[in-house]
């Protein structure tokens, strides 16, 4: 299916060229599912790469917001199309790189191409409201203005489609971008650059530069040439961005982690709630910043619940994702495996039960690769570090209550807000979801999991800087409003 050359280098894309970085070093890209596997190398690169790539962004910018927005449309209509055309083979890529299965990868990298073709459709939409003036002889209008240049900096979790979901918008609103991908997922991103390259963007447009997030992530956030900074990844590294953003002045968006809960009601359709939570909380190996991973339920069936849901959970499939019939993936990284598996152990040692799942998969192919079972525990109370932390991984925390007001209650214990959801069949268990739920994003019997592309997204709480990204509400960040008076 693939014409790939194994091992090859990917270098950084700036002011339109490939170029190696300064620093001489690369680091191999492997595969989570088979760690002998290398799916290609990326430059670790320096301050200095960084700083060419803003300027070049900057020199780009001048001549890329003149243009009408329906020409900007034009390129990412075409770099939809051509991601289109490669769609097998970057979701292959980003299987091999990071361990989702390859349905999944490829419904991910639809999903890119439809955020390209929704963006470019922006270019021909409103970007203003006239407003009626005191005076009656004026005219006075709002427009929207680009912000300049953009600094993208992206987790590895959806390497295809959240760096689309930013640059689409930051481009089809006049400004230039720089992405700093996540060094674990940089090969998947390369090739969606690459698809930008080959839609002819004027050089300096889009910019790509690899590296350690720690040493190159300042130099974008700290340059003064960068007038925007979008972020999807964790907490603590979210919020450093946002104080060296607010320290010069620049415009900051931070998308970062969730501690999902759903709801299950008396009055639930338990196999749907069953199946929803499945899907929720273990696709993707748990590494959705939406997925499930508080499962809070009331006492009278509970236990129905659970057997359902166990019963369930040992059907699921394990291995890699390139293979037919495999469910779940491994975790995308050694480190992230380690992280789940001591989530796991502080669970045990706090003294939630184990119900089923809880080790590395090992024996065969799974020696070579990040497995861990899915997990369930139960015996959980709002306290322990498995129901306030996030995992990031196949793991759920199931919870007992008396009634929905205390399911509630405990749903917003957490500094989290990002997603939620309730299975019920009572408007009045889903009213006061609606209204009292703490969260960006609330869903009725349907998973935690679950964007679409035209709705806004984003979190509440600990969850986000209060911004929201994607459909119309990615105007906000990606362009200033400037008033106007005519007389
Ligand atoms: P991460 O470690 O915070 O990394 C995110 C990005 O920031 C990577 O590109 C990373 O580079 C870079 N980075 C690291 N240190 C930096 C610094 N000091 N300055 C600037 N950039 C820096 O997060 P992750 O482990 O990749 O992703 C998992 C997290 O993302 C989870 O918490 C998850 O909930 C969150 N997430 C949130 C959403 C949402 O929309 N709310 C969506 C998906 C994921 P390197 O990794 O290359 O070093
Ligand atoms: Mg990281």
């Amino acid at each position: 299916m693939t014409v790939e050359i194994k091992n090859r280098t990917y270098k950084n894309f700036i002011n339109g060229a490939w170029t190696e970085s300064l620093s001489g070093e690369v680091q191999k890209s492997i595969n989570p599912a088979n760690y002998d596997e290398i799916v290609g190398y990326v430059q670790i690169s320096t301050k200095d790469e960084v700083d060419q790539a803003v300027s070049a962004a900057k020199v780009a910018q001048k001549s890329w917001r003149k243009l009408a927005g329906s020409e900007r449309g034009a390129y990412l209509y075409k770099a939809a199309d051509i991601l289109e055309k490669r769609l097998d083979e970057v979701a292959e890529t980003m299987t091999r790189e990071m361990g989702k299965t390859l349905p999944e990868a490829k419904g991910e990298t639809a999903r890119g191409v439809a955020i390209l073709r929704y963006y470019a459709g922006e270019g021909m939409r409103k970007v203003g409201d006239v407003i009626p003036s005191t005076d009656s002889r004026a005219l006075m209008f709002t427009s929207r203005v680009p912000l300049g240049v953009v600094g993208v900096i992206t987790p590895w979790n959806f390497p295809v489609a959240i760096p689309i979901w930013k640059m689409a918008p930051a481009l089809i609103y006049g400004n230039t971008v720089v992405l700093k991908p996540a060094q674990e997922t940089a090969v998947t991103a390369a090739k969606v650059i690459e698809c930008f390259e080959e839609a002819g963007f004027p050089a300096g447009v889009v910019n790509f530069v690899t590296g350690s997030g720690s040493v190159i992530g300042p130099s974008i956030t700290e340059n003064p040439d960068v007038n925007g900074i979008t972020f999807t990844g964790s907490n603590g590294v979210g919020k450093g961005i946002g104080q060296a953003a607010l320290h010069r002045g620049a415009k900051y968006q931070l998308e970062m982690g969730g501690k999902n809960p759903v709801i299950v009601a008396a009055d639930a359709d338990l196999d749907l709630a069953v199946e929803a939570t499945i899907s929720g909380a273990f696709r993707s190996t748990g590494q959705k910043c939406t997925a499930t991973s508080r499962v809070i339920v009331e006492e009278s069936i509970y236990e129905t619940f659970k057997e359902k849901l166990v019963e369930k959970t040992k059907d699921i499939t394990v291995g890699n994702g390139l293979q037919d019939g495999i469910w779940m993936g491994p975790s995308a990284s050694e480190g992230q495996l380690n992280t789940v598996l001591s989530y796991i152990e502080k669970g045990k040692q706090e003294g939630a039960r184990l119900v089923v799942g809880g080790n590395r998969l090992t024996g065969g192919e799974f020696d070579k690769g990040f497995y861990v079972e899915p997990t369930i525990f139960d015996n959980v109370s709002s306290d322990m570090t498995i129901a306030q932390e996030e995992i990031f991984g196949p793991v759920i925390a199931l919870i007992q209550v008396q009634s929905i007001e205390d399911a509630l209650a405990l749903a917003n214990d957490v500094q989290y807000g990002l997603s939620a959801s309730i299975f019920t069949s009572n408007i009045s268990n889903m009213l006061s979801f609606i209204e009292d739920m703490e969260a960006g994003l609330v869903r009725i019997n349907a998973e935690s999991a679950g964007v679409e592309l035209q709705a806004p997204f984003g979190g509440m709480k600990q969850s986000s800087s209060h911004s929201r990204e994607q459909g119309e509400a990615a105007k906000e960040f990606f362009t200033s409003i400037k008033t106007v008076f005519v007389k």
